[in-house]
């Protein structure tokens, strides 16, 4: 990772990154304590709609904790938090999480898996979902049949799904193989280009973060110490459909 290629001067919210679709996020002053214990102190970030954000940091810096808050399963106790300019109130139906255990339900099937996340369980759109993500040959199966990176492409689907207008990934990969998370990167960089949701990927890899965002903020100290654009630096390619990244900058 050459620090020198990516430390473009900020640009949030230039025109390639903006969308009309996804939701902006504005976080402000957010303080979120555990007992005497204070992990996120006078935190400020605005995701621009459209742009896709990563979140780095050690391990138990907060990053977790930030993308709760962004989901509206954490509550600040001092600060605001605001989804498309209006104040968070818990989880809404359009923001889905995706977390490094896919949290499949195993007794039911696949489909009835990603049902789960469409409005009345449409069965039509949460196949169109599956094959999204190429598994709606595998809808009839139970989820303990399939790998792990498949695993992780329904709880996809099943995030996808309901079309949301931000996707908040809590290490999603970490427990892939490298050559199945590769595939993963691919195909929610595809998904993103296509769909133009928001989109947070918590990742400790920076790589990944490099590889996927347009954005890489550092969380140290309870705030974003760093915050660096990194879309001027990679420009990005579409070529049937798949994205091909500049080697240089990984
Ligand atoms: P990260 O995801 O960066 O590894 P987390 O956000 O999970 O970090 O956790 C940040 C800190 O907050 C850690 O010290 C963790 O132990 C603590 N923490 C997280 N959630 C809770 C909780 N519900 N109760 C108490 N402490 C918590
Ligand atoms: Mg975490």
């Amino acid at each position: 990772l050459s620090s020198e290629k990516i430390n473009v001067k900020p640009e949030v919210g230039s025109l390639e990154t903006v969308s009309s679709r996804g939701l902006q996020v504005d976080v402000r002053d957010a303080v979120v304590q555990f007992g005497d214990l204070t992990v996120l102190r006078d935190l400020d970030l605005t995701i621009p709609s459209g742009q896709f954000l990563a979140i780095v940091g050690r391990s138990g810096c907060g990053k977790s904790t930030l993308l709760r808050l962004l989901a509206g399963l954490e509550r600040a106790s001092q600060g605001t938090v605001s989804l498309g300019g209006g104040a968070s109130a818990g989880l809404r139906p359009d923001v889905r999480v995706m977390f490094q255990d896919a949290r499949l339900l195993p007794w039911k099937t696949v489909l009835d898996n990603v049902r789960i996340g469409v409005e009345g369980g449409d069965k039509a759109k949460a196949l169109e979902a599956l094959e999204l993500v190429g598994l709606a040959d595998r809808a009839k199966e139970w989820p303990s049949v399939l790998s792990g990176g498949q695993r992780q492409r329904v709880a996809l689907a099943r995030a996808l799904v309901g079309d949301p207008s931000l996707l908040l990934f809590d290490e999603p990969l970490g427990a892939l193989d490298a050559l199945t998370r590769i595939e993963m990167q691919q195909l929610i960089e595809r998904l993103w280009l296509e769909r133009k949701f928001t989109a947070v990927l918590v990742t400790h890899d920076v790589s990944e973060a490099v590889a996927l965002a347009d954005r890489v903020v550092l969380v140290e100290n309870g705030i974003i110490a760093q915050d660096t654009s990194i879309a001027l630096a990679r420009p990005r390619e579409k070529d049937n459909g798949f994205t091909h990244y500049e080697s240089s900058i990984l």
